[in-house]
Parts: C-alpha cells; sequence; structure tokens
C-alpha cells in the first residue's frame, strides 16, 4: 500500500540529503513511496572540504559541480525527482555572502514560503521531512530558515483561499523533523573511544540540550546503511573519504550504531499521549491524506 504515498523532504543544500536521513528515503523508495527532495539552495558558498577535489576547475564552477554531485548522490540514495528552490546560499552567519541579494536567508519570507508552496501543490506529498527548531551546534542560515519556511508553507498549501495561482490545494497530513539523536552521536563517540581513536566530538556536542525525549518515531534502516556512505561520497567537494566524522568507523560499526533513523512528529499537533510510531505514513490512507 505504500507505493501509493508521496515522501517530500526539504533540505538546505546540496548535501544536507545526504547527511539526514538518506537510509529513511532508501527504504521508504524501495517501498515504493514517491520520493521527492527540495534543495533550497545551490550551495555555491561552500568550502571544498576534499583535499583531492580542492583544484581550480572545481573552486570556479562549484555550483555546477555541487549540482552535479546532488544528482548522483539523490539518484543513490533513491529520491526520483529533485527541485532546486532557486536560492543562493546564504554563507555562514556574519558572512559577506548573508549580504547576496538572492541569498535564501535573506530573500522576503512570503516569496520562499510561496515557492514552495507551489511544489508542494504540484507534487502532493502525504508527509514532509524537515528541519528541527533546535538545531544544535550547527545554526547556519539556510538551515534555520528550511525550518521555518516549512510549517507556513504547509498550512498555505492547503488554504484554498491562498495563490490559486500556485496549483490547486493540498493538505500534507504529517510533517516531521528529521534528527540526530543524542543517544546516537554519544555511541558514536564512545565507540572511537572504544576503538582507541581519535573521536571527532568534542564537549561542546554534548553540552548541546537532549532532546531524544522528543523523538516519536524511529524507522528501521539496518538494511540501507550502505546509501548513507555512498550518497555522501558522491559528495566529492564537500566530504572527505578520510574524514573521521564521517568515515572513522570501520562500516560494520557504524551501521550497527545506527540501525534507526529517528524522527520528531511536528504537524498534526498531538496533546497528551506521545506517538510512538515505526513508519512515517502510520495511520495514513493514501487516498485520504488528511484521515
Ligand atoms: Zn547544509
Amino acid at each position: 500500500m505504500h507505493s501509493s504515498f508521496r515522501l517530500l523532504t526539504v533540505h538546505a543544500h546540496p548535501d544536507d540529503e545526504a547527511s539526514k536521513g538518506p537510509a529513511t528515503i532508501a527504504k521508504y523508495r524501495s517501498m515504493g513511496v514517491h520520493t521527492v527532495l527540495v534543495c533550497c539552495t545551490g550551495g555555491e558558498e561552500g568550502e571544498i572540504l576534499n583535499p583531492a577535489m580542492d583544484r581550480p576547475e572545481v573552486r570556479e564552477n562549484l555550483a555546477a559541480v555541487r549540482f552535479e554531485e546532488l544528482q548522483k548522490a539523490a539518484k543513490i540514495i533513491g529520491y526520483e525527482t529533485v527541485h532546486m528552490l532557486g536560492y543562493r546560499d546564504s554563507g555562514m552567519a556574519d558572512s559577506e555572502a548573508n549580504s547576496h541579494p538572492d541569498c535564501f536567508a535573506a530573500a522576503p519570507f512570503a516569496e520562499v514560503v510561496d515557492a514552495l508552496v507551489e511544489l508542494l501543490r504540484a507534487e502532493q506529498p502525504h508527509v514532509v521531512i524537515t528541519y528541527p527548531d533546535e538545531q544544535g551546534l550547527y545554526q547556519h542560515p539556510d538551515h534555520l530558515r528550511v525550518h521555518d519556511i516549512t510549517q507556513p508553507a504547509v498550512e498555505l498549501a492547503a488554504d484554498s483561499t491562498h495563490r490559486q495561482d500556485l496549483g490547486a490545494p493540498w493538505s500534507v497530513a504529517k510533517v516531521y523533523y528529521s534528527t540526530w539523536s543524542h543517544a546516537r552521536i554519544s555511541a558514536r563517540h564512545q565507540a572511537f573511544l572504544d576503538l582507541g581513536l581519535e573521536s571527532p566530538f568534542d564537549e561542546r556536542w554534548f553540552e548541546q540540550p537532549n532532546t531524544d525525549h522528543k523523538i516519536t518515531t524511529k524507522i528501521a534502516v539496518d538494511d540501507f546503511s550502505e546509501v548513507r556512505r555512498a550518497g555522501l561520497l558522491a559528495h566529492a567537494s564537500q566530504i572527505d573519504p578520510a574524514s573521521p566524522f564521517w568515515f572513522g568507523l570501520p562500516a560494520e560499526v557504524e551501521s550497527a550504531l545506527h540501525p534507526l533513523d529517528d524522527y520528531r512528529l511536528a504537524h498534526p499537533k498531538w496533546n497528551g499521549v506521545q506517538p510512538s510510531e515505526t513508519d512515517l505514513f502510520e495511520g495514513l490512507k493514501p487516498e485520504d491524506p488528511a484521515a
């Protein structure tokens, strides 16, 4: 029955789709779910983090290189459709890129929301995955904006009085926040220490508030851990194959530490008993997404 469902994720930059929940996408694609990626920026401000790719022709064409890397990663992960929202990477807070007229973080809020409304109405996803309100250590302006625009876009996409020129209204049934659980970060840190390796997680990681109690939904992804590795490596300009953070643990250790992708149900709002789900589409009927 999953083959009549549609899943749409909103990400900030090329490579975010490979670090946040790629195994979930691979799993649902294997079950026949239609999978759509919305990437809000071209990642023009990314630093080249792989020494092998730090070449003039890559530096000069970074947007084109990253677009190509994204297409490759999306195919590996199992996204059927990739939409670029068309904004420029805003760079880190207080950088010069923040004031570029085309940058995502500075574009008029209503304009950005409506760009997403149009895609939601066209793609008609039952489930949308976006970023949480608490974003821990990595407070990138584009990531914060992905969070800020998603819920308003979901609400306006369903509002028949709003911008009829952007398509027929569509009610997204559920919105989730993707998370990196505190438990998993701790377990990875410990695994490095147990193997006598230097952990890439310093104390700043553990000073972040632990929001694991807000996790509502755990997706078993044991069979899809390889796409995480392959999807990241497809972003050759951004991901150093020698990076301890991404690849410092043996693959089988990494996959044993990460049998579940964790999510928080953000919409509809739930009161009282916290949901405890094992499927993003739990409780939904394909013919009636609002059910
Ligand atoms: Zn990003």
